[in-house]
This record gives C-alpha cells, structure tokens and sequence, in this order.
C-alpha cells in the first residue's frame, strides 16, 4: 500500500512516499522558503538515486510546492508511480484538534477543532490548516489522515495531568497536559525496546521544540509538554514552563497582550535568553565565551535534569535515557552536561562514544546503570505506520 506522509511547516513541506508494511520508502523531498521568490526545491527518488534540485524558485503558496513534486512523483524519468491516485492515503503529523485525538480522517469536524486550538497551538495548527486545504484542492480524491502529536500520551494517568485549577476549568475547557512530540515518541518507544527488555525509559527530544517524555512498559507516563505548546522545557524561541502571573504582571505594567505573547512566544526560549536562534550558533558562542549564550545552555541543561530526575522518581525506575532530535542526536556537550549532573543516578557516560558517535547508537560506559542511547528521529515513519494501521482496521471493518 503507498502512503503519502507529508511534515508541514509554517514555510516548509516534507515528503516521503512509503511503501507499506516494508517501510520501503521510495521517493521524498523538501520544499522551503515557502512564501518567497527564492525558495528551495529539492526532490529524491530513492529507488534509482536520480534527483530534481533547485534555488530561488518562486513559491507562492503551499499549492506550488505541492505541485512541484506531484510532477516529479509522477514523472518517466524521476517518478516512483504513474498517477496520484496511487497512493492510498496521506498521513500528515497534525498537532492538536478540539475534541478529537489518535488517527484520524480530517473531516469538516475535525478541521474546525483544529482552528478553535489556533490560540494553543498557533504556528504549528495554522501552517496545517492551511497546508492540508490546498491538499484537499489538488488531492482532494485521496483519503488524508491526521495523527495527533498528543495521541501518544492518551495514556498519562490523570495524577500526572490535572492541573491544580478550578475542576470545573477541567471539565468545561479541557485544560489538563495534553504531550506532544507524539510521533517521535512513539518511534522511540519502539526502536528502544528492541534490544531488551526497557521498562523505564526517559526520551529527550531536542530541537526547535523540546520535550522529554517518561515512557513506562512502552506507554507515555508523563511529558513536560502541558496544556499548550507554551510549555516544558525551553524551546527555541518559545519560553517553557513560565510562572502564569508574569504575564499578568507585565500587563499590569502596561505591556498590550500581543507584546506579551510575542515576547513569551517569538522571542523567548534559548534565542531569548542567548541572542541566537540556532543551537550551533548558541554553542560556537558560549565556546568563545559570551556569557549569554553560556548561561542559556545551563538553563536547558539543568531543565532537562530536573524534568529527568522528577520522571525517575514518578515512575519507580529508570533503565535507558534516550536522546533525539536536531540538538539530542547532535550536541555532544548537552548530552555530556545532562548525564554528568545526572552521575548520582548511577549514570555514566562514555564520552569517547559521545564524541564519536554518527547516527544511531550507546553512549553510556559499560558499568553504566542507565543505558544512554541516541536515536535518529524518524517521525515520519511513527506517522506511516498509524496510517497504514488507520487504512486497514477501515478495511477489515
Ligand atoms: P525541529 O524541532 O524544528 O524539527 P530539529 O529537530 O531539526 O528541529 O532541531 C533543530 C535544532 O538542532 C537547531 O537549533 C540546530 O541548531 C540544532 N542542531 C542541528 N545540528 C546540530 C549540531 N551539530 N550541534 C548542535 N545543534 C545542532
């Protein structure tokens, strides 16, 4: 069965086009800048390495790209299949929807409970929203289905995610944790359990957005995800866990709402605190020894132990600690910063196989109690699998 998985980003588009249940994935491509007059076109079919690339392409709309790579998928020379309707359905990594969860169609319904989470879930829920109706426009004949980034954790116990406000907040807004970063760490849980018998795992993922998820008999125990992407650890350029009444207070002070939100949600986080929006500029900085930049790691790092030491002692145990993501499947200082605060654990790292290590594989030293593992993110994989999966319980009904 082909699916199409497509990952959307406020300017971007990713594809891969799988063959299912082999996991074979035949062709994929990257659209960037989306929006501009210079965007980046890059296309690959995997089956006879041919490739279509190109620069400072004009790309209107999310409409463009997709058609740009529906030419090449379909095309004698660089295509994997004659005609579209081919593919039997489209998997999208969708985030958040009011009222719905797991995998989905994305019906009237759903799409509507998308647009009244835009407040919690702006950049990520609009980008979507407006990539998937021009998707239905050119594509409109294929199944689309979304699987929910907060699916993964439907199975936090109520302890771990009711907030102390007013019930009545609980039962009438729904406000309680809701975890994201659902597909990386339904992918984690997997791969890490394949080479024995892990019942306590803590997955970091760390990157744009960043969040660590206890993971206890394969299941999401708790995540430092809450109610919004606001949340947990500090992300990029969104703040993390923040004490409410700051805002308040700030509006007290005179600031309006919109500077409020842009500062908590556009300008603060590690790019806040350092001055940089990208962790290797971050780190090339506090090597040089500027103090911002220095001290914006040591917050990220010092969250991320305390969230992990809270996740241990939640959960009863502890045997593998995982990273991933752009900044846990590349920084070696972060992993060597959190498993050294975390050596009262017994953990220990190999730090001749932190520096080395490529893709995938164990950084822990041999005597460690903990197992540590870095794991290449494949979320687009987690996606394919939950729509194959969707696709067939459908059939078989
Ligand atoms: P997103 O959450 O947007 O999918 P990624 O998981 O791709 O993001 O992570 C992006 C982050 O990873 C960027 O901040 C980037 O600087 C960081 N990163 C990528 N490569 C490295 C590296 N070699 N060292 C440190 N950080 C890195």
């Amino acid at each position: 069965m082909l699916v199409l998985i497509s990952n959307v980003g406020s300017t971007s588009l990713k594809f891969k086009l799988y063959d299912m249940p082999s996991e074979h994935v035949l062709c994929d491509a990257k659209i960037e800048r989306i929006g501009s007059l210079n965007g980046i076109y890059h296309y690959k079919n995997d089956e006879n390495d041919k490739e279509h690339n190109e620069h400072d392409i004009p790309l209107k709309d999310y409409q463009s790209g997709i058609n740009l790579f529906i030419k090449d998928l379909c095309d004698k020379e660089l295509g994997v299949i004659q005609d579209v309707n081919e593919i039997e359905a489209i998997g999208f990594k969708t985030v958040i929807s009011k009222g719905f969860n797991g995998t989905v169609e994305l019906n009237e319904e759903v799409m509507k409970g998308m647009k009244d989470y835009l407040f919690i879930a702006p950049v990520h829920n609009a980008a979507y929203i407006g990539a998937i109706e021009e998707f239905k426009t050119i594509l409109g004949s294929i199944p689309m289905i979304g699987v929910f980034e907060t699916s993964f954790h439907r199975t936090i116990p109520l302890k771990n995610k009711l907030y102390p406000i007013p019930y009545e907040w609980y039962e009438k807004y729904g406000i309680a944790k809701n975890g994201y970063h659902g597909a990386s760490f339904t992918y984690i849980a997997n791969k890490a359990r394949k080479d024995g018998d892990y019942k306590y795992i803590i997955g970091c993922h760390l990157g744009g957005s960043s969040s660590i998820c206890a993971i206890k008999d394969g299941k999401s125990y708790d995540s430092s995800f809450g109610f919004s992407l606001q949340t947990g650890l500090p992300h990029m350029n969104r703040s993390g866990d923040c004490d409410p009444y700051i805002a308040l207070f700030l509006e007290n002070e005179g600031l309006s709402k919109e500077e409020i939100i842009e500062g908590l949600a556009h300008k603060g986080g590690l790019q806040g605190m350092s001055g940089y929006n990208d962790f290797r500029e971050i780190e090339a900085a506090a090597i040089k020894g500027e103090q911002r930049a220095k001290l914006a790691i040591d917050v990220f790092v010092n969250d991320i132990v305390r969230y992990i030491g809270s996740f241990y002692a939640e959960m009863g145990g502890f045997d593998k600690l995982v990273f991933t993501g752009g900044i846990g499947e590349n920084s070696k200082l972060v992993r060597s910063g959190v498993a050294k605060a975390l050596e009262c654990f017994g953990i220990k790292i190999d730090e001749n196989k932190n520096n080395n290590i490529s893709v995938d594989g164990y950084i822990s030293s041999d005597d460690s109690k903990v197992k540590i593992q870095v794991i290449a993110a494949n979320e687009e994989l987690g996606i394919a699998i939950e729509t194959y999966n969707y696709i067939n319980s459908k059939k078989n009904a």
